[in-house]
């Protein structure tokens, strides 16, 4: 498998589809040496099931085992660490990859636990850790999803995984796309198996999923998000953390010199918004488009630097005072973010506007209590 490849596959039998595919990329010789340790890293952001379009499905990573397994790869792991505000224990048994990993006697790593090294990350100091730095291979698995202040997540931003937890919180005070794009020149990014199966495209935590039934492999972590942005209907220059990764070196967002091998047929028909392919393998993409809700709800909210656990809640709250009928009663704006800390204000959300008049207490608060905090806030709103 070349660099600039991008290898596609659909179908709902994700554990023989992740084999397959793997198999036709042929990562075995990728790796090379089977005393080589390689680890997995799956996206476990939140307590939220695969099939909410948030998380990667487990049996992307039973497949991917079992392939190494077959092919006489022994020093397995699995690590991650969730965002921030959710216990990475907690996500791994709610997404099911607690039983993969004891089913295939591979352990798991939860990177909230482990020590980190501060790397010079191309003119940025950032600190990553030492467990996802010692493997000799990573492979990365994300999902294909939208992200509320970001607009897409993918492989790049999937890495935020293997960063302290303090690191993260400094990573949304810069605003994300610097040290997003800097992060990927240190950390390990040798294979991306991209979880496309049902990602949302609007909510990073999923809740809206999409259906799309399909697995992608990438070599080159900026051309994998690359694709996603032009897939989702971005420009790249839409999402600018793809063409800063670009720019340092990380890879290529050129996605129209990029092969495409689809290792399976085409559907014959496929769903609203998934990708129409031809038999040649040139393929003709349509687009799948975020519904825009997020940016409907937004105009709620004014975000400094918020952690995506904040400004995610607040979101879904937002989402669910629309479905409730109560938003429109909100006629204030909801401040949110690390940016609001010390400032005066009206109405705010989390510790870090602890100053404001009314704050939603919390680090981050739940959506829930977001919700109910918002609708007595609301009932005081001027009319
Ligand atoms: S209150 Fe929210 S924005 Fe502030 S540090 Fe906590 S999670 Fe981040």
């Amino acid at each position: 498998m070349k660099k600039n490849d991008m290898f596609f596959i659909h179908g709902t039998d994700y554990r023989e589809m992740t084999i397959r595919l793997l198999e036709a990329c042929n990562l075995a010789a990728l790796i090379g040496d089977t005393g080589k340790s390689v680890a997995l890293k799956p996206n476990l952001v939140t307590t939220t099931p695969p099939e909410e379009g948030a998380t990667t499905h487990p049996e992307i990573l039973a497949g991917a085992i079992e392939y190494l397994q077959a092919h006489g790869f022994g020093e397995l792991s699995v690590m991650e660490s969730s965002w921030v505000g959710a216990r990475t224990d907690d996500v791994f048994q709610v997404c099911y990859h607690d039983r993969v990993c004891q089913r295939y006697g591979v352990p798991f790593y939860d990177m909230k636990k482990d020590t980190y090294t501060t790397y010079d990350a191309r003119g940025m100091e950032i600190a990553v850790c030492d467990r996802a730095m010692a493997v000799d291979f990573m492979i990365n698995l994300p999902v294909f999803k939208g992200h509320g202040q970001t607009k897409v997540t993918c492989a790049l931003k999937n890495n935020k995984g293997v960063i302290p937890d303090f690191e993260k919180r400094r990573f949304h005070a810069l605003g994300l796309t610097r040290p997003i794009a800097h992060l990927n020149t240190v950390c390990k990014n040798d294979f991306i198996l991209v979880d496309n199966i049902c990602g949302d495209l609007d909510f990073e935590d999923g809740g809206n999923p999409v259906v799309m039934n399909r697995i992608l492999a990438f070599r080159d972590p900026v051309l994998c998000d690359a694709y996603v942005c032009t897939a989702m209907g971005y420009a790249v220059d839409d999402v600018p953390y793809v063409r800063l990764a670009e720019q340092l070196g990380v890879g290529s967002a050129d996605v129209t010199k990029a092969h495409r091998v689809y290792v399976n047929e085409p559907l014959e028909e496929f769903g609203p918004g998934e990708d129409a392919q031809d038999r040649t393998g040139r393929g003709t993409e349509s687009v799948i488009r975020p519904s825009g809700r997020i940016a409907r709800l937004a105009k709620h909210a004014e975000q400094r630097e918020a952690c995506s656990a904040c400004y995610g809640a607040l979101i879904r709250a937002l989402s669910r005072m629309e479905k409730r009928g109560t938003l429109r009663r909100l006629t204030e704006t909801v401040s949110v973010g690390q940016g609001f800390r010390g400032v005066a204000g009206a109405l705010g959300i989390g510790r870090c506007t602890a100053s404001f008049a009314r704050s939603c207490p919390g680090c981050p608060p739940d959506a829930a209590d977001i919700v109910d905090f918002l609708e007595e806030a609301a009932e005081n709103c001027p009319h």
